[in-house]
């Protein structure tokens, strides 16, 4: 048996967020492309998270920072609240979701909505608000 996914899904990982991380698939759907980049993070994988990121939010982003990020950060739990749109005939879609994480041994839960776009035919995040 395989082990489970790291978005939480319980499903097994290499049916889940793994085809995504290894580039043999692409996410069909927003809610797909943000439970890859939980997994990303849990992984840290800074290059899946700034190649899933839209164009102009990509310059932005230090791999470096990104990766010492990820690893003061333990992902816990996901848990997507809802989605708007973003769906394999969308080009935008919005994704609530609820993070559970460890930072520095404290335990968070990271509230946000997020905003997903398509870019030449893949899903992108853009930004998200906190609350
Ligand atoms: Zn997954």
């Amino acid at each position: 048996m395989s082990r489970l996914c790291l978005c939480t899904s319980k499903r097994p990982f290499d049916k889940c967020c793994e085809p995504y991380l290894t580039g043999k698939k692409l996410p069909e759907t927003a809610e797909k492309l943000m439970r890859s980049r939980f997994s990303a993070y849990a992984l840290c994988k800074a290059d899946y998270l700034i190649a899933t990121t839209a164009e102009k939010e990509r310059a932005e982003l230090e791999r470096e920072e990104l990766t010492a990020y990820c690893r003061t950060v333990k992902c816990i739990s996901l848990k997507i609240i809802s989605t708007e749109a973003g769906g394999p005939e969308d080009s935008e879609g919005i994704v609530l979701f609820h993070a559970s994480l460890q930072v520095d041994g404290k335990r968070m839960l990271h509230r946000e909505k997020s905003r997903f776009v398509r870019e030449e035919g893949r899903w992108v995040y853009v930004d998200g608000e906190t609350n």
